[in-house]
């Protein structure tokens, strides 16, 4: 169906998108690539008519239901560790949300974002969870699933299921909602929790947001002093209670009775088991039907590190700091403004600053895509 597609790339050097592209098929891409040798390579996750023709006289036949999950979007504590910015006139190194230099006062601000493996485990761990509500609750069969890493932070998951490629916004929005948990109200899955007079009752075998709140529930109470649920917890119903309700955990825990837990302890803990069951998945790109998504196993202009498509079963084991290089190997010299130390196929490398350094040509395509070195 590559004829029903429309393709769009960006040149190196021009912002603008050439767009309204319809090719007929794969020799016919790889001329154009070979041709124009893009930065970046897209394709509409939606089937046309006229697939060349400006917007509104394209003839929407339908779209692949798509989403993005990215590890910028999921509030990551590594980020404000390891991203950063750089002015452009005096070239100082600064906190990534710096609007100002504090050096020279240049507003000319180069924001970087890094990634390190956390981002990469974390993005990973919410496509499990989109999966399973894919899987589970769509019944949607594994094989109609594709997941593609993005070649930079994150990955993208689409389901070509003709069954599905009519689904208008309104309805994609609807899906969106239910991953994301959104207007949950927890009392239509068993908990009552602002009603103490009602029996909580969980469902453990349920294969939707009944079961996995009834388990992971419980999973919060056991985990109540990992930092990230200590400090959520914390948040939600205030010290005093957190330690009152961890004097209790372990006899609690062993013999569970919901309706000994107040009314808004329990509310608290059924709000961070939605936080942990729900996917993060990007609103925008699964509810937008004419999205541009990137074309799989072609390099990411941002990285230089390949937009892999990925099997389902080495999901898991996908390290793009390797398996994404694709690069050559022999040194290039580069004038390394900053560069946090990173590691790459198995060497770490850095933190740099302000140095002339040889590192390997994949990763000084990175540096050099990210506009924090140059060749030297
Ligand atoms: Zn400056
Ligand atoms: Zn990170």
């Amino acid at each position: 169906m590559i004829e029903r597609r429309e393709f769009g790339y960006f040149t190196f050097g021009q912002k603008v998108m050439v767009r309204h592209i319809s090719l007929k098929n794969p020799s016919e891409l790889f001329n154009m690539i070979k041709k124009v040798t893009p930065l970046h390579i897209y394709h509409s996750a939606a089937y046309y008519q006229y697939p060349q023709a400006p917007m509104e006289e394209k003839v929407w036949l339908g779209a692949e239901l798509i989403f993005d999950i990215d590890a910028d979007h999921l509030n990551l504590s590594c980020k404000e560790n390891h991203d950063f910015s750089i002015c452009e006139d005096c070239r100082s190194l600064l906190p990534s949300k710096s609007e100002r230099c504090n050096n020279c006062g240049s507003v000319r601000i180069r924001r970087t974002d890094w990634v390190c493996e956390n981002c990469i485990e974390t993005a990973k761990k919410e496509v499990y969870k989109l999966l399973d509500f894919l899987e589970k609750d769509f019944g949607i069969p594994s094989s109609k699933i594709s997941v593609n890493f993005s070649g930079n932070r994150g990955f993208h998951i689409a389901v070509n299921d003709e069954k599905l490629f009519m689904l208008d916004q309104t309805s994609r929005k609807e899906i969106t909602d239910h991953i994301l948990g959104s207007g949950l109200d927890p009392a239509y899955h068993g908990i009552p929790v602002n009603r103490k007079h009602y029996p909580i009752t969980f469902d453990y075998t349920d294969a939707s947001w009944k079961g996995r709140l009834a388990k992971t529930a419980f999973e919060v109470i056991k985990g109540l002093q990992k930092p990230n649920i200590a400090e959520r917890m914390i948040r939600l119903i205030g010290k005093r209670e957190y330690s009152k309700l961890l004097q209790i955990r372990d006899s609690w825990l062993a013999s569970p009775k919901w309706e000994t837990l107040k009314p808004n302890i329990v509310k608290a803990i059924i709000t961070l088991a939605v936080e942990e069951v729900r996917s993060m998945i990007d609103t925008i790109v699964t509810t937008d039907i004419h999205r541009l998504l990137r074309l799989a196993n072609t390099l990411n202009g941002k990285t230089g590190f390949l937009a892999k498509k990925l099997e389902l079963d080495t999901l898991e084991q996908f390290n793009p700091f390797s398996e994404a290089v694709v690069m050559p190997e022999d040194l290039s010299e580069v004038r390394i403004i900053y560069m946090p130390k990173i590691n790459v196929c198995g060497e770490w490398y850095g933190p740099y600053r302000n140095s002339v350094v040889r590192v390997p040509t994949h990763l000084a395509v990175l540096l050099l895509c990210k506009g924090i070195a140059t060749l030297a």
